[in-house]
């Protein structure tokens, strides 16, 4: 139902069906949408004839009529996609008010103010939304007709010395709405429309055209949502918030959105429509007592102030958290002492939240094990493992403000008081902390760009803390001790002036910020996850391996729970820490003028990968460990400016030139094309001798010592089987040589890499020979898109915005094209070797929707790096029980 009605139009449904009071009304199908594009931006012909006979029933229910002198009835027009989209699509409330309507409402409520102030909010967001917005009209930055009306409304209660909207009167808000139409037509050369069928038909096509906004846009292109979806449009009964002090309007969660915590939670407002619990106009009151915090504790809870309202609310609560058995995102208005449910979804949370609660819920009885874990998303375990605060840091650092801890974990970073500043600074991998007065959906890419958001305004339920608690970002609002000064710059905190550029550090699940940089470090061992990953591995069928080279990592991966390494490239022992010796052997190889004094140079250089190997087979111990032979080619292991090249010569004792001469010569035009991989191997097939020696050596001495290494050879960038067959005549002398000399039997693997299309296609006949295939997505990509993985960003990301690709075919296997090669390429190699172990070491084996793709094709294992070990695991485990097959034996 949801994919038709939308999250809102589905769920408002389900509500209606268990009894709660839902205010009467009908959705407009996504399916609409989808046509309403297609067609031009016109509606389908007989809409409007449903929409004629949908509204009659809702009038029905409600004793009203819509555009009726007498008893009018006020709609909103919503939208609501498949998945929720918060604060990124628009809405219009109050639409039906017009010179017809309005005397026939005073008279049936008796409450002018009430009227005059709905009437002006209609105006105010009908002219942004429908008028504006939905027109395409740009305005300068500060001149849109929201941001005009709003002064207006400034300016009135400035001249009056009123403290809050709800001081202004019914005069005030009368001469307001007058005030306001004029400046409509002044700024978008049009009147407000007075008919109600107009407001309809007008609200109807803005919310369609919402969906192409261009913060939906933005959003939808951060959390893959497709842009073929389309928005649904309810249409429904308005039910009034701001009729006076019997009246509220209220957000809230079933259980804590932040920390998960078992606790009805939420934010309500007297007298006040939704929009300003969302928007942070007021700071709103607790919902009930046991929740209150520092920020509000002086304030008065629902359950107090109400207490008949808050129980029918509880119990409407834990009814739907029963029946939806998921957390509930809950939005309601009490019209007049009665309660009336505008929404429920499933609560957005963040990863320790979605942890807690997905461990509460089984333990309660409530979800089985499988929906457990399915219920945290493998990119929140991220947001778990990442950084804090340092707290003996925090506890010295001066403390300068508080604020609501609305997204968890730590930031650090320059303030940016704009989007625009906060991805600069992304850009040049800046750390940085969004500052702004209020949460602005508009804001969306900068609060992704940002590595903390902190804004003087709004409450936990606020754009910002919704948005960032999705992404699991550091977040802090309603710090009402900054002010900020865009104009200037800067912003005050405590009476302390900051400038843009300055450091600050947040805390968001506390919601403290000090000034200045605070150590930050990881998150300690949580039991809790701990628990929740061994039922993932429970579930989970597909093996989890790692990419690591050296001892550290792989002791690291291993607690993150990695099963063997999927991929140690034995280059990664000339890069980095204690390169040097190493180094200077190979280069020596590389700088031989013949095969002896390659020779000479390999026997040194020997000992070295020995000692390599031998270091992290020993922290695997008992656990598959794939040494992939060396694969670069080689002038990446020499120096390339002159400067650099001089002192190597000095270093060997070399003429300048002849270095250079020598070094010349490896230049290739296409070099990831070019000598690497097994093709080192077969021009110089002593190089490959010395890492066998090295790998069976290390191993043999490890067999000595009582350990249990289990060695896999892989070749890479292997083309042909007679490659394959090549270097086994090599690998098998010296393993007889090896076992011979330390008398003990090693036993090993003989597999390869298929990470170039040739390979795929002829993987049969590799199979021949190999015992195992890992595949090499990562150049399998590039040469199947005929991308150079190292610098075709530029084109990718015009390539993504264009919609010529749906993703970056590095990070997300580009299941369309390359994931029928992969799957051609396990299909043959198990037509000769049907019991192939085969697996994926290319940087697709850390990502969620590939690792679905991989476990679909019958991989055995997905290999990646040491910290998303824990990432993959899940998505391998969500994986199996997503595509488990019923027991029916049909299927
Ligand atoms: C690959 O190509 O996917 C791979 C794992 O090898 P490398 O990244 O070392 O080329
Ligand atoms: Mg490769």
């Amino acid at each position: 139902m949801k994919n038709l009605l939308g999250g809102k139009g589905a769920n408002l449904a389900e509500m209606c069906k268990l009894g709660m009071p839902v205010p009467a009304g009908f959705t407009i199908t996504t399916d609409t949408c989808v046509e309403f594009y297609k067609n031009n931006l016109q509606f389908p012909a007989e809409l409007k004839k449903e929409v004629d006979e949908a509204l009659l029933k809702a009038e029905a229910v409600m004793n009203m009529k819509f555009g009726d002198k007498e008893a009018p009835l006020l709609i909103s027009c919503r939208s609501g996609a498949r998945s929720s989209m918060p604060g990124m699509m628009e809405t219009v409330l109050n639409i039906g008010l017009c010179a017809d309507t309005i005397p026939g409402l005073i008279k049936k409520t008796g409450n002018p103010r009430f009227v005059y102030d709905a009437y002006r909010r209609l105006i105010m967001m009908y002219s942004d939304v429908v008028m504006e917005k939905s027109e395409g009209v740009e305005p300068e930055e500060g001149k849109g007709i929201r941001v005009q009306l709003d002064k207006m409304l400034h300016e009135v209660k400035v001249k009056k010395g009123y403290k809050s909207d709800t001081d202004l009167s019914e005069e005030d808000l009368k001469n307001l709405c007058d005030a306001f139409k004029g400046r409509v037509v002044e700024v978008l050369g049009k009147p407000f429309p007075d008919n109600a069928y107009e407001q309809l038909w007008g609200g109807i096509s803005a919310v369609f055209k919402s969906w192409n906004g261009k913060r939906a846009i933005s959003y939808r292109r951060i959390e893959n949502i497709p842009d073929e979806w389309g928005t649904a449009v309810t249409v429904q009964a308005m039910v009034f918030g701001n009729m006076g002090d019997n009246s509220a309007t209220g957000v809230a969660f079933s259980r804590n959105p932040a920390t998960g915590e078992n606790k009805f939670y939420g934010e309500w407002l007297v007298n006040a429509q939704g929009e300003d619990v969302v928007a942070g106009i007021r700071t709103p009151n607790p919902l009930n007592e046991s929740t209150k915090n520092d920020q509000n504790k002086h304030l008065v809870s629902l359950e107090t102030g109400m207490p008949v309202v808050y129980k029918e609310l509880d119990n409407i609560q834990k009814g739907l958290e029963k029946h939806f058995r998921d957390m509930q995102d809950i939005e309601f208005t009490i019209q007049d002492g009665k309660l009336w449910m505008l929404q429920c979804r499933t609560g957005k949370r963040t990863g320790l939240a979605a942890l807690n609660m997905a461990m509460d819920m089984l333990h309660e009885n409530l979800i089985d094990e499988k929906t457990a874990v399915m219920r945290v998303a493998p990119v929140q375990l991220d947001e778990l493992l990442h950084p804090i605060l340092d707290p003996k840091s925090e506890q010295k650092a001066s403390l300068v403000a508080r604020g609501l801890p609305a997204g968890p974990g730590g930031a650090v970073g320059k303030i940016a008081l704009t989007s625009e500043k906060a991805m600069e600074y992304n850009k040049l991998h800046i750390k940085n902390i969004l500052v702004r007065e209020e949460t602005n959906p508009e804001d969306v890419e900068g609060m992704r760009a940002a590595n903390g958001i902190l804004t003087a305004r709004g409450g936990m339920t606020s754009h910002a803390a919704l948005v960032a608690r999705g992404w699991g970002k550091c977040c802090i609002v309603g710090c009402e001790g900054i002010k900020i000064n865009i104009a200037k710059g800067e912003v005050v905190i405590d009476g302390k002036t900051y400038k843009e550029g300055d450091v600050i550090s947040l805390n968001g699940s506390k919601g403290w910020v000090y000034e200045n940089a605070i150590k930050m470090i990881d998150a300690t061992e949580n039991p809790r996850f701990q628990e929740f990953m061994k039922i993932v591995d429970n579930h989970r069928t597909m093996g989890v391996r790692t990419n690591a080279d050296t001892p550290e990592d792989a002791q690291n991966a291993i607690n993150f729970g990695a099963q063997g390494i999927g991929l140690f490239r034995i280059e990664h022992m000339f890069y980095g820490k204690n390169s040097e010796a190493p180094l200077a052997k190979l280069r020596n190889m590389i700088l031989a003028n013949n095969t002896e004094e390659r020779i000479i140079a390999l026997n040194e250089l020997e000992p070295y990968i020995r000692e390599a190997a031998k270091g992290t087979l020993k922290v695997m111990d008992g656990k598959p460990l794939t040494f992939r032979l060396m694969d670069p080619p080689l002038h990446e292991f020499v120096p390339q400016t002159e400067e650099k090249q001089r002192e190597l010569a000095k270093e060997k004792g070399m003429a300048f030139e002849e270095i250079k001469h020598r070094i010349d010569a490896l230049h290739e035009v296409n070099p990831m094309m070019g000598l690497r991989g097994v093709r080192l191997g077969i021009v110089y097939p002593e190089i490959t001798e010395t890492q066998f020696r090295a790998l069976f050596e290390a191993t043999a001495e490890l067999l000595k010592e009582g350990f249990h290494p289990q060695l896999e050879i892989m070749v890479p960038l292997t083309i042909s089987v007679k490659e394959l067959k090549h270097q086994k005549v090599i690998c098998d002398k010296v393993h007889q040589e090896v076992e011979k000399k330390f008398g003990v039997k090693v036993d090993y693997l003989y597999g390869t890499m298929i990470e170039i299309p040739r390979a795929t296609l002829v993987a049969d006949e590799i199979a021949e020979v190999a015992e195992f295939f890992s595949f090499g997505t990562n150049d399998l990509t590039q040469m199947t898109f005929g991308f150079s993985r190292d610098d075709v960003n530029a084109i990718v990301n015009t390539y993504v915005s264009e919609k010529i690709i749906p993703a970056d075919p590095f990070n997300t296997l580009d299941q369309h094209g390359v994931g029928q090669l992969v799957n051609l390429g396990i299909q043959l190699g198990r037509t000769s070797r049907p019991k192939l172990k085969v697996g994926v070491c290319g940087e697709h084996g850390g990502d969620p929707a590939s690792i679905e793709f991989f476990y679909k094709a019958g991989m055995n294992y997905v290999s990646c790096s040491p910290f998303r070990v824990p990432v993959a695991r899940l998505a391998a485990a969500q994986a199996a029980i997503k595509n488990a097959k019923c027991d029916c034996g049909c299927c």
